[in-house]
């Protein structure tokens, strides 16, 4: 079955039966792709479908020409591996790279763990898949703003206790972890307001 995978810019790529193939135009009632490698002329016409949307969706192949050579194998592994990366990095900006790609080699004994990548020849675009999920580094504190689901615990509980953008602090606290210490929001509030009174020390 044919579908399409991410590239950089996504939907650009197209995989069948071992083969490669770039989008190279779209017509009424069909999309025109070519066979990736610049000395062969294979080509592949599917139906025409949302390029940008799920990868899942099936697509049609309607004629495909042979090429000049052998099928691709390793080399869509590595782009299945990498793509199964970045997929679980847009689902969850937090999990640290190496993290990802750990679970990746040991999820591979049954595939065969020499197709997963290098970690070093993936570490940039699994950094710049990381880098398009989480908002800008602030140039100065001012511009700290945290909300949404940075604020929330990842059951979607407050985390976020208090800010302070000019004297620059940040607390964080489940609530769970106050009980624990038995502290409560206003006590620690209370003390977060003694900070800013620089005569009261602790
Ligand atoms: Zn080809």
């Amino acid at each position: 079955m044919a579908r399409v995978v991410g590239g950089e810019r996504g939907g650009r790529v197209l995989l069948n039966e071992g083969f490669r193939y770039h989008h190279n135009r779209t017509a009424r009632d069909k999309i025109y792709w070519k066979c990736w490698r610049p000395h062969c002329r294979a080509g592949l016409q599917t139906n025409v479908f949302d390029r940008q949307g799920d990868h899942n969706q099936a697509v049609l192949v309607l004629g495909a020409s042979p090429h000049i050579h052998g099928e691709e194998g390793e080399f869509l592994d590595y782009s299945e591996t990498l793509n199964r990366m970045r997929l679980q990095i847009r689902g969850d900006p937090t999990l640290p790279i190496r993290a990802v790609y750990d679970r990746e080699v040991v999820g591979a004994d049954a595939r065969g763990v020499e197709n997963v990548p290098a970690f070093h020849s993936v570490r940039s675009t699994l950094n710049r898949t990381r880098m398009q999920q989480i908002p800008p580094i602030p140039a100065n504190f001012e511009e700290v703003l945290i909300e949404g689901v940075w604020a929330t615990t990842q059951r979607e509980s407050r985390f976020l206790l208090e800010q302070d953008n000019f004297w620059q602090y940040v607390m964080f606290a489940t609530d769970q972890a106050l009980r624990e210490h038995d502290a409560q929001p206003s006590t620690l509030m209370g003390l977060s307001s003694h900070a800013r009174d620089p005569t009261i020390s602790f």
